[in-house]
């Protein structure tokens, strides 16, 4: 299905006007984009008098808890009555996790994404993969709808962006990411707080684990591809959780020879989640799409339930292909 971008905000516009309680859910394993649109959104919709009910898929990484407001984002309640949901940065249905079931049970639905592979499973497809964040797309719609952003929403869509473009580095960054930034930087954001939140933030035992990841790490294709893995035994010495390997696929990346990096994460013995990136060339939402996965032409991500050194196999296999 082809949407006319413009028509779906307008349609999606009146369809929030048109309704009290309005629910927003974050996909699993939310990230910056995820929570900041969120936040950003369900904030705005608050200050036009709308009961805004933000529920969580999976748990917060505690790195975002500098985000404001974020307190408000509940665990999944299907017994509250909405009129409306809106999912944010989610690209197919199964992304939604258990809040999955607000697809079944109400019949307007909003989907706001910016997602190569997304599903169009909306009602109305607010869907622009042109977009560097889902959070531009936010900010697009708070601005048409004539919501005031305040200081803490313009920080969560700051967070949105940023995580997004890897700081404004990504391709995906274009010249009204950096417009729309700038007028957040003008709503007086606490910039340096946040960027230190995001990026100067990590754990002893995070770095630790970091430490035993990198030691994993293989080279194949001339050294094009860097892969690592993280299984529950390395979790367990160095006392970390799965979300602490957050980032540590973008340092193989930033190997000079790299031009495909792959994590391996080991959610259980047979159910490995892999994370792909690249730098120049290199469709990783293709290679993923193999394996039932998406998301990004640089970033993307898939489950293989086998074990992971036969994941590790599979993957090889189809980056092969491209070689
Ligand atoms: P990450 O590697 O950070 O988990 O995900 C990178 C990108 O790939 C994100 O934009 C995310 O939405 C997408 N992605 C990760 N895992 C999956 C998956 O299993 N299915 C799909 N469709 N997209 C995924
Ligand atoms: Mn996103």
């Amino acid at each position: 299905m082809i949407n006319n971008i413009e028509s779906e905000f307008d349609l999606g516009i009146d369809l929030i006007k048109n309704n009290k309680n309005i629910g927003i859910a974050s996909h699993v394993n939310p990230d910056g984009d995820n929570l900041g649109s969120i936040l950003a959104l369900g904030n705005a919709l608050e200050k036009i008098n709308k009961k805004v009910f933000m529920f969580k898929s999976d748990d917060i990484p505690t790195n975002f808890s500098f985000l404001p407001n974020i307190d408000k984002i509940m665990d999944y309640d299907d017994t509250i009555e909405l009129d409306l949901f809106i999912a944010l940065d989610v690209s197919d249905e199964n992304r939604l996790g258990k809040n999955k079931v607000f697809l079944e049970k109400i019949e307007n639905i909003i989907n706001i994404d910016h997602h190569i592979s997304n599903t169009n499973f909306g009602s109305i497809n607010i869907v622009d993969s042109n977009a560097a964040a889902t959070g531009e797309l936010v900010y697009k719609l708070i601005s048409k709808m004539g919501i005031i952003i305040d200081k803490d929403i313009a920080s969560c869509i700051y967070t949105s962006i940023s995580s997004d473009t890897g700081s404004f580095m990504y391709d995906n960054t274009t010249s009204e990411t950096h417009e729309i930034a700038a007028e957040l930087i003008k709503l007086g954001i606490d910039k340096s707080n946040i960027n230190i939140n995001l990026y100067q933030n990590r754990s002893i035992q995070k770095t630790k684990l970091f430490i035993k990841v990198l030691e994993t790490l293989k080279f194949y294709h001339d050294n094009k591809v860097g892969i690592i893995q993280v299984t529950q035994d390395m979790l367990n010495n160095s006392n970390a959780k799965m979300e602490d390997t957050e980032g540590i696929i973008s340092f193989i990346r930033e190997i000079d020879s790299v031009e495909i990096a792959v994590l391996l994460k080991e959610i259980k013995e047979e159910d490995i989640k892999v994370s792909m990136r690249s730098k120049k060339y290199v469709d990783v939402a293709e290679i993923c799409a193999n394996f039932d996965g998406g998301g990004h032409i640089r970033a993307a991500g898939c489950t293989i339930n086998q074990p992971i050194n036969m994941a590790e196999k599979l993957i090889l296999e189809q980056i092969k292909k491209v070689f």
